[in-house]
């Protein structure tokens, strides 16, 4: 169905807005085109965002930094979710998207996560045709970078 960006994201920042208080994280969206909408499946696409951006806070300390950025491109629209966390070492990034795949086991240990989340992510950006890329650098964050085709 259509979505207006703006509202759509919106949202999505209300609903991490306590989580990120109380690790006195700053989590902000910043968006070239609110008003336009997308032809997405809401609850799917909420499910993406809601994943990326828990995995954000879930790896940026204190002090830090979360930021959803959307720009129109050719044809489409692309969103980044940007933390200024830990980090995935180059090692690892090729893997994360893979199912039931974690970073570092001890880190994470006694987490409810299942390594899912990822796989999840990018089976509904496929799903409505669009993309998803990993960039990151140890000890200074992470930046997911999705798009979405424009549909008619
Ligand atoms: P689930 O999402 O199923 O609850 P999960 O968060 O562990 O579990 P994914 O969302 O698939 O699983 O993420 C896979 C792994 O990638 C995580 O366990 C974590 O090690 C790493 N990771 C994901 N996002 C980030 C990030 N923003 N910064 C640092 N590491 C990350
Ligand atoms: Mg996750």
């Amino acid at each position: 169905s259509e979505v207006e960006i703006g509202s759509f994201i919106e949202r999505i920042v209300k609903k991490f807005k306590g989580l990120a208080g109380v690790k006195e994280i700053r989590i902000s969206a910043d968006m070239d085109q609110p008003d336009a909408v997308l032809l997405i499946d809401p609850d799917r696409m909420e499910q993406v965002f809601t994943n990326l951006v828990d995995n954000a806070l879930r790896h940026t300390p204190q002090g830090g930094e979360v930021r959803i950025i959307q720009r129109s491109s050719t044809n489409g629209t692309v969103f980044e979710i940007k933390d200024t966390g830990v980090g995935i070492s180059a090692e690892e990034l090729p893997f994360v998207f893979e199912r039931f795949y974690k970073v570092d086991k001890a880190r994470t240990r006694g987490r409810a996560g299942t390594g899912l989340g990822l796989a999840i992510v990018k089976n509904i950006i496929h799903g409505h045709d669009g993309k998803i890329e990993v960039t990151s650098k140890l000890g200074q964050g992470t930046t997911f970078t999705f798009f979405l085709p424009e549909k008619k």
